[in-house]
């Protein structure tokens, strides 16, 4: 039987729970597992160092190498997102780098990113700590920036934190075969699926909406066996694991991640269509508002604008100061969570991006949360008032 997706969520990565005898997800919190043998834990060790997964009933060995609930959310995000597995990592930094160090040990250390990244991206990227080689494009520039050592094609939409939106599908056309991996944080697979569109990896800040309460760091890459038997080699050997606790409530999450993104979503169209009409609100940018959206993306390659929305007052000192007068919302970095949050991005999480591309000084990003909408409309506009 073919399930709905909403289904999906609810049940994924819970497939063995009968069988073991629970209802609710077991957190396995061993570091270690016990070993019949030198010679069959030594094989188990070598499948799993190497990027394999143990057969049912082989000893895991050890819990950076491999762990039954931090297993089960991965499970449950390939389902998700439509992919073969999904490989996680202590947080999104950490899938980054897993992927980016793929390709440079495959002799691909080029990478063509789209800008703008989330300034975390950018900001490995145009390190080069890695031992990547980037060049930055805007949309349309990628095939012109293609060499022949580019291993990677990155970009996100919406974009962090302008919500700029890109066409996948094009995208993946000008990347001429060089595999393209999607930050999928902000729309999360209720809203976009890139890999049914020609992506090869989906990467997410798991710490974002797939959590959604704001309690527990995670990334997660959701790919096809071969990449992710490379991701896996490379948390086995460097060790950026995702570890059980958090794996716990990161599945946790995926439950009622549909209801959450939906609702936030509600919240946030009417939030994004008052702020408008604010005279001190100069610009909003939020992907359910046909300015924001010229290709047609939303209602096409993503089911629904979502609840992040970034605004522009007149100047950089104002957009500074409002963020201090927000009494329900929280002046915070971080989004996807429940409740409200206001930043500055020039100044907060896009601090380490360069001149050229970094986010206009007089714009505050909002992640919309399940609060009523009218308590967050009145909240954001009487810190508005109280400077502008
Ligand atoms: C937060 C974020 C990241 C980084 O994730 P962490 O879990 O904080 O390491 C990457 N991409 C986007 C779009 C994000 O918002």
């Amino acid at each position: 039987m073919e399930l709905g997706w909403d289904t999906t969520a609810v049940h994924a990565g819970r497939e063995d729970l009968a069988a073991l005898g629970v209802h609710a997800i077991p957190l396995d919190m061993s570091t270690t597992a016990p070993l019949a043998s030198v010679g069959s834990g030594g094989e188990a060790y070598e499948l799993m160092a190497t990027g394999g997964v143990p057969a049912p009933g082989q000893t895991t060995v050890y819990q950076r190498l491999w762990n039954p609930t931090v297993a089960r959310f991965e499970s449950g995000v390939s389902a998700l997102e439509g992919a073969p597995e999904a490989v996680s990592f202590a947080t999104g930094m950490a899938a980054l780098a897993a992927v980016l160090l793929a390709a440079v040990a495959d002799g691909k250390p080029h990478v063509v990113a789209v800008r703008p990244l989330y300034g975390g991206s950018d900001h490995v990227l145009a390190t080069g700590l890695l031992g990547t080689q980037v060049t930055f494009v805007r949309p349309g520039g990628v095939r012109a920036a293609l060499r022949p050592d580019t291993g990677l094609v990155i970009a996100e939409t919406p974009a962090n934190p302008d919500l700029r939106l890109l066409d996948i599908k094009a995208l993946v056309a000008e990347a001429d075969g060089v595999p393209v991996v999607i930050d999928n944080t902000f729309a999360t697979p209720v809203l976009q699926r890139p890999l049914e569109i020609g992506a090869s990896l989906v990467l997410h800040s798991a710490t974002k909406f797939l959590g959604g309460h704001g309690d527990a760091m995670g990334g997660v890459v959701a790919t096809d066996p071969g990449w992710a038997a490379r991701l896996r080699q490379i948390r086995a050997i460097t060790g950026g694991l995702l570890t059980p606790w958090p794996a716990y409530l990161l599945h946790r999450g995926l439950a009622t991640l549909p209801v959450r993104v939906r609702a936030q979503q509600e919240n946030a169209h009417k939030v994004a269509a008052a702020l408008q009409s604010h005279e001190a609100v100069t610009r909003v940018l939020y992907p359910g508002l046909p300015e924001c959206d010229p290709l047609g993306l939303v209602g096409t390659q993503m089911s629904g604008p979502g609840s992040l929305m970034s605004f522009e007052v007149d100047t950089a000192d104002q957009a500074e100061a409002i963020p201090a007068h927000v009494s329900l919302m929280t002046h915070a970095v971080s989004l996807g969570g429940v409740d409200t949050l206001i930043q500055h991005p020039a100044g907060l999480t896009h601090r380490p991006v360069a001149a050229e591309a970094k986010p206009h000084a007089t714009m505050l990003r909002v992640s919309i949360g399940l609060e009523n909408p009218e308590d967050i409309l009145a909240d954001l506009v009487q810190a508005i008032e109280a400077v502008c």
